[in-house]
Parts: structure tokens; C-alpha cells; sequence
């Protein structure tokens, strides 16, 4: 029961994690500084009450408006608070035990983070690249000597063939589909996933072409962020609960 109890806790830390850190990113969108105080509408600016603070029923009771100035509510604050709990809930209830648990929960963190921040600004920090760079070493280091060798091996391959695709799309295009950004994080990534990388770019890859054919941002450009960080998760999860093998 206390395990149970400990578990949801846990997600609701998710959401309300997830709250925030979409929060952030709008934030950074707007070149403000994200403040730790009261939650503030993003139109009006005028402080949230606690009601208003309440993820996921706030959004969806005020019917993704602001009670004060009618203003939309960016529903990037709704897929921050529901990826957030998710991710926590799967991790939480996952078979995926002790230091491994703790570098997952810290890879699903910096994942949604960069991801929100690529939805609104189009960039992805170097900064969480570096700290998923060491959740991936944390995550690969049990698995011996010759994992994390086929991890440094996959993320060079990965770096080279994507910047070759970088580059191929700026002579060939106006502009380049992939960023520095998306080449930097893809080959961190692949760290994590060894052999599987592959599988990574195919989910990410894939559902970025359906996202694409059903709608095309104003800007032309699809963030690919996301992308890699739900086909990286979704890979990474099974490596970790078994589910798939990198066997060699
Ligand atoms: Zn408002």
C-alpha cells in the first residue's frame, strides 16, 4: 500500500514538474527570466489563484482560458503537465530498480524539458544535451565495458551521419531540415541506445512525417526534437525493462 501511495506521489510530482517546466519554456520563448514565485497568466500577467494552478483540471475546467482577460491559454502548459505525470508514472511503476531507476527519471526529465523548449523556441539547450549526455553514461555504465564501448562507437556514427545529412540539406535547401541541435542530442542519445539508435531515428523519423502531412507549422519548420526524445524514450525503456535486447 505505502508503495502504492509512494507511486502516485510521484506522478503528481510528474505533473506538477511537467507544469513548470512548460512554464519555462514559454518563458524562454519571451526572453524572460522563468521565476520560481506565483504562477502568472501569460496574456494579462496577473497572478494564478491556487484553483488556477491545479494541473490538467485547471486547464480543462476554464476551458483553456484565462478567467481574468479570456486570454487562450498556450496548451503547451496541458502537454507539459500530462507528459510530465506520464513519464513519471511509467517510470515509477516500471520494474526498473535502484541507480538505474534514478538516471531514467533524470533522462525522462531533461527530454520533456528540451522538448517543451524546442516546441517554443525552436532550440534545444546545449546545456540539457549535456545533462542527458550523463544520464546515458549513468544508464549504459552497468551494462560493462563493452556497452558503453558499441554506445561511444554509436553516437560517433550517429554524429557523422547526421551532420553529413545536415549539411547535405543546407547546399541543397534553403534551409537545413536538421539543427546542430537535433545532431548534437541524437548522438547523445545513441550513447544510451548502442544498437538500437537506429530505431530511434525510424519512430522519430516516422512520426515526424505523419505530424508533418497532417499539419505544417506556421514557420515552415518542425521542431525535431520531440521527435528524437519520444523515439529515444520509447527505445531506451525497452533496453532498460528488458523488453528489448542489445545483445551481442
Ligand atoms: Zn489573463
Amino acid at each position: 500500500m505505502r508503495d502504492i501511495i509512494a507511486k502516485s506521489l510521484t506522478t503528481v510530482t510528474g505533473l506538477v514538474v511537467g507544469s513548470y517546466l512548460a512554464t519555462h519554456a514559454v518563458r524562454s520563448a519571451d526572453h524572460l527570466p522563468s521565476s520560481l514565485g506565483r504562477s502568472r497568466c501569460d496574456h494579462c500577467d496577473v497572478p494564478l489563484g491556487a484553483l488556477s494552478t491545479i494541473p490538467i483540471l485547471s486547464y480543462v475546467t476554464h476551458r483553456g482560458r484565462c478567467q481574468d482577460c479570456d486570454g487562450k491559454i498556450d496548451p503547451i502548459h496541458l502537454i507539459g503537465e500530462v507528459t510530465g505525470g506520464l513519464l513519471a508514472a511509467i517510470v515509477a511503476f516500471s520494474p526498473v530498480a535502484g541507480a538505474a531507476r534514478a538516471w531514467l527519471a533524470v533522462m525522462a526529465l531533461v527530454l520533456l524539458a528540451t522538448s517543451l523548449i524546442d516546441l517554443k523556441t525552436q532550440r534545444l539547450p546545449d546545456v540539457l544535451t549535456g545533462i542527458a549526455l550523463i544520464a546515458a553514461v549513468g544508464l549504459q555504465w552497468p551494462n560493462g565495458s563493452v556497452s558503453l564501448e558499441v554506445g561511444f562507437a554509436a553516437a560517433l556514427v550517429t554524429a557523422v551521419c547526421l551532420s553529413v545529412v545536415r549539411l547535405l540539406g543546407e547546399i541543397l535547401r534553403e534551409r537545413p531540415g536538421l539543427g546542430w541541435g537535433d545532431v548534437k542530442l541524437a548522438s547523445v542519445l545513441a550513447l544510451w541506445l548502442g544498437l538500437a539508435t537506429p530505431w530511434m531515428l525510424v519512430i522519430a523519423s516516422g512520426l515526424g512525417l505523419v505530424v508533418m502531412s497532417l499539419w505544417r507549422p506556421k514557420t515552415g519548420r518542425l521542431p525535431f526534437g520531440p521527435f528524437l526524445a519520444l523515439g529515444a524514450f520509447t527505445v531506451g525503456l525497452g533496453l532498460q525493462t528488458g523488453l528489448w535486447s542489445n545483445a551481442l
